[in-house]
């Protein structure tokens, strides 16, 4: 089931709050007219925040996520979020930073096997498309959301193993700082720029 992203958010006027809602089906949460919504930072749902448990405060401040993937995103680069006093972050843009990469697994998949996977990786938020050819899978998803690390933690939790040797492993890892240091820029432009 594919989520309908707010990706409007001209009409927002109090950081992290929102009274637009959206249809929520895949964490379970509903529609709810009326009711105050608080918006999740990460990945901008609507949700409400009387059903939500995962939470952070952050000066004083509380906030809600829709999944620990959201969740985990935050804690690792907060101001890509939040921004910085007087520079709202990439994601309060509502801007996405979209990557293609293709993950190699052990062994091929079955048909069954790759659509327990399909199913699971577009469940994940930020994940714009998903392919399976034998023990490749090719993916689209916005690193503001989704890292790769996080990409693969869900596929290994469907009990298929990534590729192995060293070729694979050192690009994954390459990958991985890769992706954690554009995500340390973009965190820290606004600083930059505030000189
Ligand atoms: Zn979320």
């Amino acid at each position: 089931m594919k989520l309908s992203y707010g990706y409007n958010y001209n009409r927002y006027e109090i950081p992290g709050f929102t009274r637009r809602s959206y249809n929520i089906d895949k964490t379970g949460l509903t529609k709810m007219k009326g009711i105050l919504m608080v918006q999740d930072p990460v990945c901008l749902m609507s949700i409400d925040p009387k059903l939500v448990t995962n939470t952070i405060m952050h000066n004083g401040k509380s906030y809600y996520f829709c999944s620990d993937q959201c969740r985990n995103r935050f804690e690792a680069n907060l101001h890509l979020y939040i921004g910085l006093p007087g520079h709202p972050a990439p994601k309060q843009h509502g801007h996405e930073v979209i990557k293609k990469r293709s993950l190699k697994l052990k062994r091929p998949l079955t048909e069954n096997q790759s659509s327990v996977i399909v199913t699971d990786l577009e469940n994940m938020m930020g994940i714009k498309n998903v392919h399976v050819e034998a023990e490749c899978i090719y993916i689209t998803y916005d690193l503001l959301q989704a890292t790769v690390e996080q990409i693969e933690m869900t596929i290994v939790k469907t009990g298929e193993k990534l590729g192995s040797g060293l070729a694979e492993n050192l690009k994954r890892a390459f990958i991985h700082y890769l992706e954690e240091t554009e995500l340390e820029n973009l965190e820290n432009l606004g600083q930059e720029h505030s000189h």
